[in-house]
């Protein structure tokens, strides 16, 4: 039977005290990553210059739970459990069969998902006595998270912030300021990699990549610094099943089960932390639950990108690893979903699309930006350009429930607030905003740019 209420809420003591690793769940091992100079298997050593020896260990743990760390967990209490939600009146709006829920993360200190990360990341640094952690930042919710997590934990922040995100988002920057981090807009001059891009293109608006890269070269060249991810990597995804964990005990409390997730991805870091837990009961014959990747046209990773062995970032200073990727030459075009604007896509995830244990599907630009109107119009929050692809496709999906009279539960991922999108919204309802995919041809040509090495070879 179906709750009346509308919010399902956990108590404190329902913060997951471990995080959910889902390899030994699946059904191949993880393909290992390769070093960019040498192209064999990297080990511990060559990573410790870049991360703490507790991140590179979970990176390849194949323990199905590690234990989140006490001061991890208490922090976490500011702004956890997260709130499931029954979408009641974006159900009226679209007059559905369907039961729409989604969970939102929108409400923690930086806005999104991201912390959930930047605080166990933070803490494992300060713990083997690192004094700064770099790091890049497109649309700003990364810097920002890590700014905040570095402030709490102390220790000092450096982001590399997308040369076009930092002219479009000020406030964005000043936020990252206030807590305490330095923000530079990339590509610098103040790195090989940032002057390298510069030389070719004074003007070069900058990508993630290439933001990856400075981070990655300042940290390798410090002692006292080390670099973090926000996305892509297996400890990154791990530390956001916080969100799927609570939202499978959430349901228990609605007294129903997804038959339909959505979620969007960038890294894939947000989609993991929420699909990971439920792809679990699939993968253990438990449930059937269709599970939906939604990614912008104008960035088409895993519904276009080939799956195969690529740098992490734009220089080529990082692993590479297999995933499906557009090519690490890959430039997106500056579409203002600025969190999804990377050439690849999670190891973890890409295996699951590959496996078709995960469908990805691609909207434009305009698709999504009404999608997120009607959310916003019937359920009262501004959701970031980048969950509303997923709100677009749990959308669709509650209209095809209506158009076929079935009754449904769709899950759908919220892991921002819109806040700070103000000139995207603002560009869509002056109707300057336009539609954007990628072309075809402009894809083949990123991917003639993957590593060759022999070991690259299409799959
Ligand atoms: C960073 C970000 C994304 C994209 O990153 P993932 O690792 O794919 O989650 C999506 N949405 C928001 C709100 C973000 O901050």
């Amino acid at each position: 039977m179906a709750s009346d209420q509308t919010r399902f809420l956990l108590p404190e003591n329902e913060i997951p005290k471990q995080w959910y690793n889902i390899v030994p769940d699946l059904p191949t091992p993880p393909t290992p990553v390769l070093h960019p100079g040498t192209g064999q298997p990297v080990g511990p050593a060559d990573l410790l210059p870049l991360f703490p020896m507790e991140i590179i260990k979970q990176e390849v743990s194949t323990d199905r739970w590690i234990d989140i760390p006490d001061p991890v967990r208490d922090a976490y209490r500011l702004f956890r459990p997260s709130p499931l939600i029954r979408a009641r009146r974006l159900e009226k709006l679209l007059d559905t069969p369907a039961h729409i829920y989604y969970k939102y993360e929108g409400g923690s200190p930086s806005g999104s998902h991201k912390i959930n990360t930047a605080l166990p990341q933070a803490f494992y640094n300060k713990e083997e006595g690192t004094k700064r952690i770099t790091t890049e930042t497109g649309a700003g919710q990364w810097g920002t998270a890590l700014s905040i997590a570095c402030q709490m934990v102390g220790v000092e922040c450096t982001v590399y912030m997308v040369k076009v995100s930092f002219a479009q988002k000020p406030h964005r920057r000043t936020l990252m300021e206030a807590f305490g981090a330095q923000v530079f807009a990339s590509p610098t001059n103040l790195t090989n990699s940032g002057r390298k891009i510069l030389a070719d293109d004074p003007d070069s608006p900058g990508s993630l990549g290439i933001a990856i890269s400075e981070a990655v070269e300042d940290a390798a060249t410090h002692d006292d610094a080390k670099y973090a991810l926000g996305s892509v990597l297996n400890h990154v995804l791990m530390h956001q099943t916080v969100i799927g964990q609570e939202a499978l005990r959430q349901f228990d409390l609605a007294g129903e089960y997804p038959d339909e997730i959505y979620g969007c991805v960038g890294g894939g870091s947000n989609f993991a932390g929420l699909a990971f837990p439920f792809i679990r009961e699939n993968l253990a014959g438990r449930t059937k639950t269709k599970i939906v990747a939604c990614e912008p046209a104008a960035c088409p990773t895993l519904t276009k990108g080939v799956y195969t062995f690529d740098f992490g970032d734009t220089v080529g200073n990082t692993p590479i690893v297999k995933m499906h990727t557009l090519g690490h030459n890959f430039i997106p075009p500056g579409i203002h979903a600025g969190g999804l604007r990377y050439h690849g896509a999670a190891p973890l995830l890409s295996q699951l699309v590959d496996g078709g244990h995960v469908q990805a599907v691609a909207y434009s630009q305009m698709e999504t930006f009404e999608a997120a109107l009607q959310f916003a119009r019937s359920e009262g929050i501004m959701p970031a350009p980048e969950p509303a692809h997923a709100l677009r496709g749990g959308i669709n999906a509650a209209l095809d429930a209506k158009a076929k009279g079935e009754k449904r539960v769709i899950l759908i991922g919220v892991c921002g607030h819109g806040n700070f999108d103000m000139v995207a919204y603002e560009k869509y309802l002056s109707g300057e905003l336009e539609d954007y995919a990628y072309p075809e041809e402009k894809i083949h040509q990123a991917l003639e740019t993957l590593p060759t090495m022999g070991l690259a070879a299409r799959v």
